[in-house]
């Protein structure tokens, strides 16, 4: 087996259980190093690290998958992995719908699963991993005997690890928009168009925790997608709901939410981009007692993090400005470089600008099958915060 030897220096970051060892971290490599293999990691006087998975070609040489020296990596070892991911989630309370495994946060790096009832959708984004995407198939197929599982492999960043981007079935085909229940609605989740793996799965208790401000209220929401905080708050108990997205796909998949739920005379929706309508609507002076932002990602380097501080700002301040006195501004950013502290010093800003006193109700993370890692910055990267506007 390849060995991988680090420099003298260990990173604090692989020492404190990170497991990524970029190329300048390594001292040298006996063996030849090909992609997709599994090595072995030790510290500049041999003692062993760990065992993972490596790509030459990528600026993260190394990707671990154990510390223990008695793993092996093979077929058995994935399904263990999987099987141990589902007990947690199981433990947790998820039944139907969950993410069974979130690559770092599970000791999968850079495996995604989403489970969805009966079906599956995967990422394998490195090339040590897309490897095994047989065994983790057969993994899936034993413990799930599920009705279908697909692949959405259809993101850039595999091309960095020199494979394709590539979608579609890994099982029999099947009818690729499903319905999922969640908190006593129903959802269409189309695995094969749909933005990531379909639906995001990481919103669900955040979803829930809009119940009590919404009842009687007139809602405004921006950034949609299916609709699903829209749909939820007209369930629990709100007079109006309106919901904005740019995509004319994500509106129209909303609507037939809105309908599934037999809800469409509450909520409705609309194409359009939230920036222009944010900003024409608070100089309107229009006014909602709650408003909801659930943005894309608005930046993925640090180069441009700036950027991401000011898109923030600025949809925040307008949102604030267009919710009535006493009112409720429900605010997520999934920006993983934006910290939970950055994110509440922005919304701080965009108060103070909009003249507005804020208090905070609610501030929470990603659901629990998404779970956080302590020094494992990428798993911490939903903020999720619901503020009075006074
Ligand atoms: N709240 C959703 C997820 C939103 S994802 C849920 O819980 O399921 C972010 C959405 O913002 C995407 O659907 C994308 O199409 C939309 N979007 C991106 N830029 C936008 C813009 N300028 N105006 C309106 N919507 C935008």
């Amino acid at each position: 087996m390849i060995q991988v030897v680090l420099k003298r220096k260990i990173s604090q970051r692989v020492a404190n259980g990170h497991p990524w060892i970029f190329a300048n971290e390594v001292e040298k490599i006996e063996g030849t190093a090909i992609g997709g293999e599994i090595g072995e990691v030790f510290t500049h006087d041999k003692k062993f690290v760990g065992k993972g998975y490596i790509n030459p070609k990528s600026q993260i040489l190394v990707r671990l998958l154990t510390r223990e020296r008695k793993d092996n990596i093979n077929d058995q070892f994935f399904q263990d992995r999987i099987l141990q991911c589902w007990e947690y989630r199981k433990k947790l309370g998820y039944t139907e719908n969950c993410r069974l495994v979130f690559g770092e946060a599970d000791s999968l790096p850079q495996l995604i699963i989403d489970k969805f009832n009966d079906y599956f959708v995967i990422q394998t984004v490195a090339l040590g991993i897309d490897v095994w995407k047989p065994a983790i198939v057969n993994s899936i197929n034993k413990i799930f005997r599920p009705k279908g599982i697909y692949e959405r492999n259809d993101v850039p960043v595999r091309e960095l690890e020199g494979m394709q981007q590539q979608k579609g079935f890994l099982s029999d085909p099947f009818e690729t928009k499903i319905i999922i229940s969640e908190n006593g609605l129903k959802f269409y989740v189309d695995v094969e168009n749909g933005q990531k793996t379909g639906y995001f799965l990481d919103q669900q208790d955040n979803r829930k925790a809009i119940k009590n401000i919404v009842k009687g209220a007139d809602v405004l929401g921006a950034f949609t997608y299916t609709g699903t905080f829209e749909i939820h708050a007209a369930h629990y108990g709100a007079k109006s709901v309106l919901g904005l997205d740019i995509s004319e796909n994500a509106v129209r998949q909303a609507t037939e939410n809105a309908r599934l739920n037999n809800l469409q005379d509450i909520v409705q929706f609309k194409t359009a981009n939230a920036f222009d309508v944010l900003k024409q609507w608070s100089k309107e002076e229009k006014k909602y007692d709650v408003v909801m932002l659930d943005p894309p990602a608005f930046t993925k380097s640090r180069e441009t993090i700036q950027k991401a501080i000011t898109g923030y700002k600025e949809i925040n301040l307008r949102g604030m400005k267009l919710v009535k006195p006493g009112g409720f501004l429900v605010t997520s950013s999934c920006t993983n470089l934006v910290s939970p502290e950055l994110f509440l010093q922005i919304i701080d800003m965009a108060a103070k600008d909009a003249r507005r006193r804020i208090r905070q109700v609610v501030f929470q993370t990603q659901s629990p099958d998404h779970p956080v890692v302590p020094g494992i910055e990428t798993t911490q990267y939903l903020k999720f915060l619901i503020i009075e506007v006074q």
